[in-house]
């Protein structure tokens, strides 16, 4: 907390939290805000994992068809707001699974079309369990072109102190692969109680050997409001297997594509963290644009009231400063690991050397960054400190909001 507190009063030079409030309007101003992305949230699962974070909760048929009904109208309320199409880069489906409404993804992806061109194409995240051709037959015809899976490991003992079993894993990833999506991800997870640093090593291979064009390792954080039976291993021993993980990844030939992952040369990444700006569907999903953050309320039945009252199921709203949304924006191309001075004022309307050359000087000074042109690039060393404090963060900021989200549908205020 210490940490974060003083990361954000260097870096906005203010004493200012970040302070969301129970606001909301119908309004939303994304009519001009470029490199848009799109994101729909699934909030059901066939049952659920003791160290999962996400807002999600078990599957009812009864629950799941209400839900489809509000998110349409969600989705209908925001594109009315168009003048005209609007181009996006992007579109994700998260969760939760979002395979338990498989037969709805497609009518989703059509509403949304409607009035956006969908430029880089569409991601899906999956869970072991629902894959089978039938289900990646219906998510081709649908348009999905990318696929993340969370795999997390292929150790039977990594995977049981996590409460998960893996059936027939391989032969599922080999259907992935004859599927021939754009991009195929594999979720892994490090410093896992029980992991040591050769099934690591072999769970990275076994991904890329199955047929992936990128893995996305993250390391086991226990939040909270989690109900995980074992802590994840020490920092120092995080730090040495991310060490491994980039080692090995760069010596096997494939390309760090941000922090936590890594690609084949050449393939287009998996990510629905890193966009510039995006527009959230759905429960608990957040919405980024020039000068707001706003994130919708996490109770499914209260996300179908405010859909219902013809409302926006907006439960916070942060108006940023400048400086507050040059940092968060600042943070997530850090975690990409590539800094592009001109897409900085392109989004944030100044240039990067004038509000942070001190920083800039600094950072490459320790070593943490490379000048490239108008790029500034995270070294190895950086790329650890940068995990380091993502994790401060998750544990400060993200751990605080979702559980008090979880806690209460519209909450007053939540100051980071
Ligand atoms: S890890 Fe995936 S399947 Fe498990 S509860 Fe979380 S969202 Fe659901």
């Amino acid at each position: 907390m210490f940490l974060t507190s003083l990361l954000r009063i260097f870096l906005t030079r203010s004493l200012q939290r970040f302070r969301f409030e129970n606001s909301n309007d119908l309004h939303l101003d994304f009519e001009n805000t470029p490199h848009l992305g799109l994101y729909v949230h699934i909030p059901f699962c066939r049952s659920i994992c003791s160290f999962c974070p996400y807002c999600k909760t078990e599957y009812e048929q009864p629950a799941a068809a209400r839900y489809k009904t509000a998110l349409f109208k969600e989705i209908e309320i925001v594109s009315r707001q168009l003048k005209e199409d609007k181009a996006a880069t992007t579109l994700y489906f998260g969760g939760g699974t979002p395979a338990t409404m498989l037969t709805d993804l497609s009518t989703i992806i059509n509403k949304i079309k409607a009035r956006f061109r969908i430029g880089a194409g569409i991601g899906i995240e999956l869970h072991p369990d629902d894959i089978n051709k039938e289900v990646l037959d219906t998510l081709k015809s649908a348009g999905f072109t990318m696929v993340s899976i969370g795999v997390q490991s292929f150790d039977r003992r990594c995977l049981s102190a996590l409460g998960r079993k893996q059936n027939n894993i391989r032969e599922k990833l080999e259907l992935v692969r004859e599927a021939n999506f754009d991009v195929f991800n594999i979720d892994l997870i490090f410093a896992m109680p029980t992991q040591t640093e050769k099934s690591l090593i072999s769970d990275i291979d076994q991904a890329f050997a199955s047929g992936a064009t990128q893995i996305s390792t993250y390391p086991f954080i226990d939040f909270t409001f989690t109900d995980n039976l074992y802590k994840p291993l020490p920092e120092k021993i995080k730090k040495e297997m991310l060490n491994n993980i980039s080692r090995h990844c760069r010596e096997t030939g494939k390309e760090r594509t941000s922090v936590w992952t890594f690609a084949l040369k050449g393939t287009a990444v998996y990510s629905s963290v890193t966009r510039d700006n995006f527009l959230g569907f759905g429960v608990s999903a957040a919405t980024l644009l020039s000068r707001q953050f706003k994130i919708n309320t996490f109770s499914v039945d209260a996300y179908i009231r405010r859909i219902n009252d013809n409302r926006l199921p907006t439960s916070l709203t942060l108006d940023f400063s400048l400086r507050q949304r040059a940092v968060y924006y600042l943070f997530w191309a850090a975690y990409s690991t590539k800094i592009d001075s001109n897409q900085f004022q392109e989004i944030i309307g100044e240039p990067l050397e004038k509000m942070y050359s001190f920083e800039l000087w600094l950072a490459q000074k320790f070593g943490l960054i490379k000048k490239r042109d108008r790029l500034y690039c995270l070294t190895e060393k950086g790329a650890y400190y940068y995990h380091f404090i993502e994790q401060a963060y998750t544990t400060a900021y993200i751990d605080k909001m979702w559980n008090n989200s979880r806690l209460t549908a519209f909450p007053d205020l939540i100051e980071l």
